[in-house]
């Protein structure tokens, strides 16, 4: 480390989304204000804060798609867009009195765990500093993934990931090509394509796509919200209670998901007349095994003259031509990568190096795993938020996030009442055992067995990124910290420069 060890804090949080945040305000009402929130952008937000592309909006409705304990009457529409999503995130940082705790410009360079003191030593670019446990919120989709295509140098025009909009560069009149038909592109395509004078869409496979049923959110139904909570709760309840009830078909019944293939075909024979167009845009795998997209306009918008869907990958870039896998050729002006983010190969597990000396990402070489989707084997006191197998098919991460932040106050009363110097670090048979129920449990699901490949599978097929249950099952396992599945390490008291005992196994 650089330049000593700075300050010390209790807990160190990293990130300053919606997982970030919620910590922060955890801690606050666990009673604990010794701690910091290390962000390497200057404001709050994550998600929220980078995606600013035209017609970003939340997939899962509002009411749902927020804190339970920052209830906001006032979502302007079923699914809101970004920047009301983005200032409910500036409002909870402010109504929670958060803002003292937050460091920006802090992005974390490399962290250690000293295993002599007991505690992680944080290389940020703000500084160093020292911390009993980290928090580790850096988002399971923060991170963009360019694809190494061949030639992309000599492209001439403008280049840029959508969670990093350039919006200097005026789309209107230019041909753009729109790389991938992932969630962000689905909202892209209906935006831009008004504006474009030609957009070639590159579809390595085609999405399902279910009506939106979006719409305004009424004054009435925002006032009966604010004034009669019980009706704002309910319609959380009913939100939520819906999805609850479809996890079961995604992750033991498949095979009854035909009829919501059904429905999916009948909307894009509605919005696409042209049946070549229709074969291209027709998936041949089961519905639920990639993300599921709920959009009403991204199809009439592919059926526009202006639209070309290429149905194939980008495979090579000459100039300012861009080639196709099967060889189409296309003259682009612009290129918009809507290729989706590190998700497998979370940046962050290769700055953490823990007890045995390796880094994350190195213990994490056959694939992510963590007890209870939060803690690593042999990184003791750091516990991740959204971590492996914590994501969702079709519900509110913020519901994963919640459940997790009640481990971590049962995690830090679990140390207070251990007394004295203490860490706890999962044990590998804890952490195996629960990387194997849920590979076993993978099998059945739609995303393992629905015949595609997805961004959910890691390089080696394993489903390492979702979770195979309801979220209240989710909610239920991280309720409270078992301390058998964790190795107790304990610091001695010791005389002031006496020498320093390695922690012991319990
Ligand atoms: C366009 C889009 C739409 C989405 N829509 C939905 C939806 O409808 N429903 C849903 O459930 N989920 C959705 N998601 C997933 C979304 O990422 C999560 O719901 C949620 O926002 C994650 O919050 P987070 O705090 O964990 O991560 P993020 O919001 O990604 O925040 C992570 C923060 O960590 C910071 N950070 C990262 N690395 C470091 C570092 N080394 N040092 C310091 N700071 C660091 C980042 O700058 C960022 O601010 C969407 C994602 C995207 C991209």
């Amino acid at each position: 480390m650089v330049g000593g060890k700075g300050e010390h804090v209790r807990v160190a949080v990293i990130g300053a989304g919606f997982g970030g945040l919620g910590a922060a305000v955890r801690l606050r009402r666990e009673g604990v204000t010794d701690f910091v929130v290390l962000e390497r952008a200057d404001g709050v937000g994550g998600t929220w804060r980078d995606n600013t592309y035209p017609g970003c909006a939340c997939d899962v409705p509002s009411h749902l798609y927020s804190f339970s304990f920052a209830p906001n009457p006032d979502w302007p529409r079923a699914f809101s867009g970004q920047s009301h999503i983005r200032a409910y995130l500036e409002r909870v940082a402010d109504t929670f009195g958060l803002r003292p705790h937050l460091r920006f410009g802090a992005e974390v360079r490399s962290m250690r765990w000293d295993a002599d003191e007991l505690r992680w030593e944080i290389d940020t670019a703000a500084g160093p500093l020292t911390a009993d446990v980290v928090v580790s919120a850096t988002g399971p989709l923060s991170d963009p993934k360019i694809p190494d295509v061949p030639g992309l140098g000599t492209f001439p025009g403008k280049v840029f990931h959508s969670s990093r909009w350039d919006h200097g560069y005026d789309l209107r009149g230019k041909r753009v090509a729109m790389i991938g038909t992932g969630a962000s592109a689905a909202q892209i395509v209906p935006a831009v394509q008004p504006d474009v004078e030609r957009l070639t869409l590159f579809q390595r496979t085609p999405p399902w796509v279910l009506p939106r049923f979006d719409r305004r959110i009424t004054a009435a139904e925002r006032w009966l919200h604010t004034h009669v909570p019980a009706t704002r709760a309910a319609r959380r309840g009913l939100l939520w209670g819906v999805r609850e009830l479809q996890v079961g078909l995604f992750t033991k019944r498949p095979n009854q998901l035909g009829l919501v293939e059904s429905l999916a075909k009948a909307h894009l024979r509605r919005a696409v007349k042209d049946p070549a167009l229709r074969a291209r845009l027709t998936p041949d795998y089961r519905i639920g095994c990639k993300r599921v997209l709920l959009s009403n306009d991204y199809y009439p918008a592919l059926a526009r003259p202006n639209v070309d869907v290429v149905a194939s990958g980008l495979a090579e870039v000459r100039g300012s031509t861009l080639v196709a896998a099967d060889g189409t050729e296309t003259e682009a002006d612009a290129i918009v990568f809507g290729t989706g983010f590190h998700v497998t190969d979370m940046p962050i597990a290769d700055r953490v190096t823990g007890a045995d000396g390796i880094t994350l990402a190195e213990s994490w070489k056959d694939g992510m795993k963590a007890l209870r989707g939060t803690s690593a084997a042999g990184f003791p006191n750091f516990l991740t938020l959204i971590g492996p197998n914590t994501g969702l098919g079709n519900s509110s991460l913020i519901l994963i996030v919640e459940a997790q932040l009640n481990y971590l106050a049962d995690y830090l009363r679990q140390l207070d009442t251990l007394g004295g110097r203490a860490a706890l670090d999962a044990r590998p048979s804890a952490v195996n055992a629960w990387a194997r129920m849920i590979r076993t449990r993978m099998e059945r699901t739609v995303w393992n067995s629905g015949g595609c490949d997805s961004w959910y599978l890691d390089e080696h097929g394993h489903n390492t990124t979702l979770w195979p249950g309801t979220t209240a099952e989710f909610r239920k396992v991280t309720r409270r910290v078992d301390l058998a599945e964790y190795r107790l390490l304990r610091m001695p008291r010791r005389a002031p420069g006496a020498p320093v005992a390695a922690g012991a196994g319990r």
